[in-house]
């Protein structure tokens, strides 16, 4: 029985972004098997994985292919240390990453989560300069709303309140920036004319600071924690061009939004740029085993490069670094988007998703329903005329969350952000069924 489990559970796991005491009246779901976007529990009862596993999941649960891999290479060698040693998964997944990724990413460090990607774009862009004898440079810049995980410095880079403000006594003193992020357009504005619109605020910040700023954190296209919030690609063009007219290093946050979910196979790539760092994570395994890695230019790796005596070195490590399991998965997951058409079938499922959701534009407690690809986010709202928001004390998405249980969708908004983000491998009918349910959802967590 679920609640055998459940109470044992209760017991001694802490669960991440929990209330726990949540669970006094929200039942916890203990998961027994996964296959393809299904999930099943411990009582039989079935549900779609309707955002991923929190993202991180792209072709499915249980996938034969990604499987074969790890058992293959659990047989070979489950892991080494990657100081002095190397392997060859490490080695065929850096090379096939520096060929995927946008021209110019030439050098893949590794961790083993996004906020330590995000870690070591941060000290390694620090350090660039100091190698350069910029030592003035110490400061980041990061947009209001973004998030970059939650260890002290991808927090420090954020600013999404709920994660932030608690622990804010202890985080670097970053530059936030306006967003670019268009939900507060004027009406009838267009998404370009108001991202192009916000970089002035970017542009200001960098005319009073650049030479104290070592890089600007950003997520391209969606900031995904932040309520899904999105914008337009020029803003990427705007920033990277202000990049290179400052001397700041530009890091692209794609832990969440690479691999294909926003329509191209990195979000970067819809402005045709190049970062200086690139951090990926999340759906880079698939969504099987913990990897990150943050890619960076030939001209950043040469500033570490010389004799060990200089102390120029980037001594910064993880233990699971490069961890030969991982790569495996990360390998059979690229070699799953060569084997068929993957972004031209999501263009065909964002399509659907947009259809299907066409009707709540006019929905009387729907603000907003904006979409990049594989990302389709509906924003509830009180008062359409006012835009008075639900208060968040009202927890409307968590109705729709418990809705969606009775029906066999897992769905979990953010705050009253209901927000469908698929595996690649849903089918028409479950694609279907997860939007009827998320509108049967909404329709019920807007009454009173
Ligand atoms: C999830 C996420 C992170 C943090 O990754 P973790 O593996 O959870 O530490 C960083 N940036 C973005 C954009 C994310 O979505």
């Amino acid at each position: 029985m679920s609640s055998d489990f459940a109470k044992r559970d209760l017991n001694v796991v802490w669960h991440p972004c929990t209330q726990m005491k949540d669970h006094e009246t929200i039942p916890l779901i203990t998961i027994r098997r996964g296959k393809g976007v299904w999930l099943e529990d411990t009582d039989g009862n079935r549900y779609i994985d309707a955002i991923s596993s929190w993202w991180v999941n792209l072709f499915g649960h249980s996938h034969p292919v990604i499987n074969a891999a790890i058992s293959g290479q659990v047989e070979k060698l489950e892991h080494v240390m990657l100081a002095g040693l190397s392997h060859e998964p490490v080695i065929n997944l850096s090379e096939k990453l520096v060929s995927l990724t946008p021209p110019g990413l030439a050098h893949c460090f590794y961790a083993d989560n996004g906020s330590s990607a995000i870690e070591v774009a941060l000290k390694m862009s620090f350090h660039y300069w100091r190698n350069m004898g910029k030592h003035r440079k110490q400061r980041f810049i990061s947009l209001d709303n973004s998030y970059h995980g939650e260890t002290l410095g991808a927090l420090s880079i954020g600013n999404v309140a709920l994660y932030k403000e608690t622990y804010s006594p202890l985080l670097l003193d970053t530059l936030i920036a306006p967003s670019p992020d268009c939900y507060d357009r004027e009406p009838g504005e267009s998404w370009e004319s108001h991202s192009r619109k916000q970089f002035t605020g970017m542009e200001k910040l960098l005319q009073q600071h650049a030479d104290e700023v070592c890089a600007i954190f950003i997520e391209p296209l969606v900031q995904c924690a932040g309520n899904m919030r999105m914008y337009h690609p020029v803003y990427l063009s705007l920033l990277r061009e202000a990049c290179d007219r400052y001397s700041v290093h530009l890091i692209a946050d794609e832990i969440a939004v690479g691999f294909g979910r926003t329509g191209t196979m990195f979000a970067c790539g819809q402005a045709d740029i190049t970062p200086d760092f690139l951090c990926l994570s999340k759906g880079l395994t698939g969504g099987y085993l913990p990897l990150a890695v943050t890619m960076t230019t030939d001209e950043v790796y040469r500033a570490f490069y010389d004799d060990y005596i200089n102390l120029t070195a980037f001594l910064h490590s993880h233990s699971y670094t490069g961890n030969p399991l991982g790569c495996v998965a990360a390998l059979a997951t690229l070699e799953l988007f060569a084997a068929s058409d993957v972004l031209g079938r999501n263009r065909e499922l964002a399509g659907q998703m947009q259809n299907m959701t066409r009707d709540l534009i006019d929905h009387p407690n729907v603000a907003d329903v904006r979409q990049h690809g594989m990302i389709l986010a509906i924003e509830l709202i009180k008062n359409r005329e006012t835009r008075e928001p639900f208060p968040w004390q009202e927890r409307r998405g968590m109705r729709v969350y418990q809705y969606g249980l009775t029906r066999g969708v897992f769905l979990r908004p953010l705050g009253n952000v209901v927000y469908l983000m698929p595996p690649y491998v849903i089918n028409d009918d479950e694609l279907a069924q997860v939007i009827r349910v998320a509108k049967e959802g909404i329709d019920m967590a807007v009454q009173d």
